[in-house]
C-alpha cells in the first residue's frame, strides 16, 4: 500500500514538484492560472520552464513534446531534444519560457474541415497549464491546445477548455442566489470507464482487417460467443492479470488514477475505470490510458483492441462518460444530500440538465456518431440512438410531484432488505441501475453510455458543459430579477417537467415498444454519423456555441466536415482492406479447396464409390464461391464510382458501400464454415476469443 502510495505520480509534474522546485511568487502565480484561468505571466513561463526542465532530465528526459490532440481522435506531438550545441564541440540542455508556452507544428496535416487556407499551414499549440506536464518514454510531455494562425480551434482541447469557462461562470450565478459566496469557480468532472478486448498478438498480425481498421471486417460466428454469460467479472486469466498489473503500475506513475478492473460481457473483453478528476484532466488521461494500453499489450505479446465493435455478434466496447459538477469547494452538485425533496439547489441543477438534454439532444447524439459506433448503438447491447434521460423513480416522483403543485411526494422505502441474518440491510441508492439508458442519473453523477470506446471524451464534455451553462444562464436571468425566489424556483421545476419531461424515460431502452413511445414524444431517433454530424449546422447549434464563444460558425462548420470526412475515409478503407483479404486471401483459398474437392471426387469416383453426396456439397460450394465473386465485384464497382465532394461521399459511403460490404461478408462468412479449417488463411473467431 505504502509502495502505491510512493508510486503514484512518480513521473508528473505536479503540485507537490513546483511547490518544492518554484520559487513562492512563481509558485502562487502559476496556481493563479490553474486554478482561476487568469492568463499566465510571461516571466513566470521562464522560470518554470527552467525547473521543468531540469526535474525532467533528471527523471530522464531527452526530449520534449508539445503533446495536442488534434481532429483525428487521438494525439500528436514532435519530440525535440534538450540539446544545444555551442559551437564549441560542448551541448546544453535548454528549454525556455518561449518553448514552454507555444510550439509551432505544420497545421496541414491534420484534419482541419477547411479552417486553414493552403498558403497558411502554421498551426500553434499553447501550453494547457491546468492539465499536468509528465515524462514518459524519456520524453516531457506538455500538454498543449492546437490553433490555426487566426486563433480557430483544430482540436478536441480548446473548446473544451472553452467550455468549461462558460459553465463555471453560469452554475456560479446559481450558487450565489442560493447564497454561496465561497465557491471560486465550479468544474465538471468526469470519469470515463473504458471497455477493450485483448487478444493474441501473433493471431492479430495475421488479420489485415484488425492491423487496419481494427475490427473484423470478416470472421464465422464461433460455437461459443458470450452466449454463457461466464466471462462478467469471472475470474481473470493469468496472462492478463499480468498485462492489468503492468498497466495499473504504468498508469499510477503518470498519476492516472486507474481504480478498478475486471473481466466485461464479451470473451477476451475487460474494462478499466479511473478515479473522476477535472474533466480536461480527465480527458487528457483516457487518451494517455488508451495509448499505453495499446503499448503495454505489444509488449506483453497482445493486441489491445480499442474499436467498439471489434467483432460481430458479439458485444462491442463502450466508453461511459460520468460526469458531474463540482465547487472548488469540493461539493458535489449532483448529490441528493438526505432530503432530496428539500434540496433545492440540487433540484435545480438537475433540472438544468433536463432542458439541457432534451433541447440539444441532437447534438448530444453527434458526439457519440462515426462509423465505428453506428455499428454497435441500438443493438442489445448499448443504449438505442435515442437520447433519453433516466432519473430514477424516486427523484422522478420528486420533480413530477412539484410539477403538479403537491406538497410533499409519496414516501418511498429507502432501505434494501436482504432478509440474510448476518447481512446488513442497506441503505438503496437513490437511483436503480438501468443499463439500457443513454444517459442516466446514477446517485450523485449522470453517466452517458453512448461513447464507443475509441471515442475521445472531449467532444460529449464540451457539448454536456456548454448545453447545461445555457440552461443554467436560463434559470439565474430569471431567478436574478424575481421578487419571490422561492416561488420561482417552483415555476422552473414546473416549467421544466411541463416542456421537458418528456426526456425522461425510467424504462427498458432495448425495446421496440420504447422506440414507438419515443416517436410518439417526438423525440429525435439519429440513426447514423452521417446524419448526426448535421446537428453541428443547425441554427441553434451555431447559436448556442457562438454565444458562449465555445466554437464559432466555421469552427462549426469546420468539424461538420471532419466528421463526414472521417466517416468516408473509413468506411472506405474498410471496404479496401476488405477487397485486398478476399481477392488476395479468402477466395484463393476456397477456390484451392473446391479444386481439391473435385479431385478428391474424381479418384473416388473412379475407383467406383457412390459419390453423390460429395458432388452435392461441390455444387453448392462453388455455387457460393460464385455468388462471393459477384459481391466482390459489386463492392469493387461501387469503390470506382465514388462521389468525389461531401456530403454526397459520406451518404454514398452509407447508402451503398457499407451495404455492399455487408453482404460480401456474409457470403465469405458461409464459405468459412465450409472449408477446412487447416485452408482457412486468417485466424477465426475462436482463435481470437478463447486463444488469448
Ligand atoms: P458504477 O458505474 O458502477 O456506479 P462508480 O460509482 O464507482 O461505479 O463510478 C463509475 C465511474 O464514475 C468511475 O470512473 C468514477 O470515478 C466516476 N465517478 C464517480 N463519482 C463521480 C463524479 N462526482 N464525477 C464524475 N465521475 C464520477
Ligand atoms: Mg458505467
Amino acid at each position: 500500500m505504502k509502495n502505491l502510495a510512493r508510486k503514484f505520480g512518480t513521473s508528473v509534474f505536479d503540485d507537490v514538484i513546483m511547490l518544492e522546485r518554484l520559487p513562492a511568487t512563481t509558485y502562487q502565480s502559476l496556481r493563479r492560472s490553474i486554478d482561476l484561468g487568469v492568463p499566465l505571466e510571461p516571466e513566470v513561463a521562464g522560470i518554470v520552464a527552467a525547473a521543468m526542465k531540469e526535474w525532467a532530465v533528471e527523471q530522464g528526459a531527452t526530449h520534449f513534446t508539445h503533446w495536442f490532440q488534434p481532429m483525428t481522435g487521438i494525439t500528436a506531438g514532435k519530440h525535440d531534444s534538450f540539446l544545444t550545441p555551442q559551437g564549441n564541440g560542448t551541448v546544453m540542455l535548454e528549454f525556455s519560457g518561449k518553448e514552454l508556452i507555444k510550439g509551432e507544428p505544420d497545421a496541414s496535416s491534420f484534419p482541419n474541415g477547411g479552417l486553414r487556407n493552403t498558403f497558411e499551414a502554421r498551426g500553434y499549440t499553447v501550453w494547457d497549464c491546468t492539465s499536468p506536464a509528465f515524462v514518459w518514454d524519456k520524453t516531457l510531455y506538455i500538454p498543449t491546445a492546437f490553433c490555426s494562425y487566426n486563433g480557430e480551434a483544430l482540436d478536441a482541447k480548446t473548446p473544451l477548455l472553452r467550455s468549461m469557462e462558460a459553465l463555471s461562470v453560469q452554475a456560479l450565478r446559481i450558487l450565489r442566489l442560493f447564497g454561496n459566496t465561497s465557491a471560486r469557480h465550479v468544474e465538471s468532472t468526469v470519469g470515463a470507464e473504458q471497455e477493450y478486448f485483448l487478444v493474441d498478438r501473433a493471431l492479430y498480425e495475421k488479420r489485415l482487417d484488425l492491423k487496419i481498421c481494427g475490427r473484423t471486417l470478416f470472421g464465422a460466428q464461433p460455437p461459443k460467443g458470450q452466449e454463457m454469460d461466464d466471462h462478467y467479472c469471472g475470474r481473470i486469466r493469468l496472462r492478463i492479470a499480468d498485462y492489468m498489473h503492468q498497466l495499473d503500475d504504468a498508469l499510477w506513475k503518470l498519476g492516472i488514477p486507474s481504480k478498478t478492473k475486471h473481466n466485461e460481457v464479451a470473451p477476451a473483453q475487460h474494462e478499466l475505470a479511473p478515479v473522476f478528476e477535472s474533466c480536461n484532466v480527465a480527458a487528457d488521461h483516457n487518451q494517455l490510458t488508451m495509448d499505453i494500453m495499446r503499448m503495454i499489450a505489444k509488449r506483453n505479446g497482445l493486441a489491445c483492441l480499442l474499436h467498439e465493435k471489434p467483432f460481430e455478434q458479439i458485444n462491442g466496447s463502450g466508453k461511459h462518460n460520468n460526469w458531474s459538477l463540482s465547487t472548488s469547494d469540493g461539493v458535489n452538485l449532483f448529490h441528493p444530500g438526505k432530503t432530496p425533496y428539500e434540496n433545492i439547489q440540487f433540484l435545480v441543477f438537475v433540472c438544468a440538465v433536463i432542458r439541457a438534454v432534451d433541447r440539444y439532444a441532437g447534438l448530444l447524439r453527434m458526439t457519440s456518431a462515426y462509423a465505428g459506433n453506428d455499428l454497435r448503438l441500438g443493438g442489445q447491447e448499448a443504449p438505442p440512438s435515442i437520447i433519453s434521460i433516466f432519473l430514477g423513480n424516486h427523484l422522478t416522483d420528486i420533480l413530477t410531484a412539484i410539477a403538479r403543485g403537491e406538497e410533499e411526494p409519496q414516501t418511498m422505502s429507502d432501505v434494501l432488505v436482504t432478509s440474510v441474518a448476518t447481512l446488513p440491510n442497506l441503505q438503496k441508492d437513490d437511483s436503480d441501475r438501468n443499463r439500457t439508458s443513454p444517459f442516466a442519473f446514477t446517485g450523485n453523477k449522470f453517466e452517458f453510455r453512448m461513447l464507443g470506446s475509441s471515442a475521445s471524451i472531449s467532444s460529449v464534455n464540451m457539448v454536456l458543459n456548454t448545453i447545461v451553462a445555457e440552461s443554467l444562464e436560463t434559470f439565474a436571468d430569471r431567478l436574478e430579477c424575481s421578487k419571490d425566489f422561492d416561488a420561482e424556483i417552483r415555476k422552473i421545476i414546473t416549467d421544466t417537467i411541463n416542456q421537458h419531461g418528456r426526456i425522461l424515460f425510467n424504462g427498458n431502452g432495448y425495446t421496440t415498444t420504447w422506440r414507438e413511445e419515443a416517436q410518439r414524444r417526438g423525440l429525435l431517433n439519429i440513426p447514423d454519423a452521417v446524419r448526426a454530424a448535421e446537428e453541428l449546422l443547425k441554427k441553434e447549434t451555431v447559436q448556442l456555441f457562438e454565444h458562449f464563444g465555445v466554437l464559432s460558425q466555421e469552427e462549426c462548420r469546420a468539424r461538420y466536415e471532419i466528421m463526414l470526412e472521417k466517416y468516408s475515409k473509413t468506411v472506405e478503407i474498410e471496404a479496401r482492406t476488405m477487397l485486398q483479404m478476399a481477392c488476395q486471401e479468402m477466395m484463393p483459398a476456397v477456390v484451392r479447396y473446391c479444386g481439391d474437392v473435385a479431385d478428391q471426387l474424381n479418384s473416388l469416383e473412379k475407383a467406383g464409390m457412390n459419390v453423390a453426396a460429395v458432388r452435392r456439397r461441390l455444387e453448392q460450394l462453388t455455387h457460393k464461391m460464385n455468388t462471393a465473386f459477384e459481391r466482390v465485384d459489386a463492392l469493387k464497382h461501387s469503390l470506382n464510382t465514388l462521389p468525389s465532394l461531401l456530403p454526397e461521399l459520406a451518404v454514398y459511403c452509407r447508402n451503398e458501400i457499407r451495404p455492399r460490404m455487408e453482404q460480401l461478408r456474409k457470403q465469405v462468412d458461409a464459405l468459412e464454415t465450409e472449408i477446412e479449417k487447416k485452408e482457412w488463411p486468417i485466424p477465426d473467431y475462436t482463435d481470437l476469443l478463447h486463444r488469448v
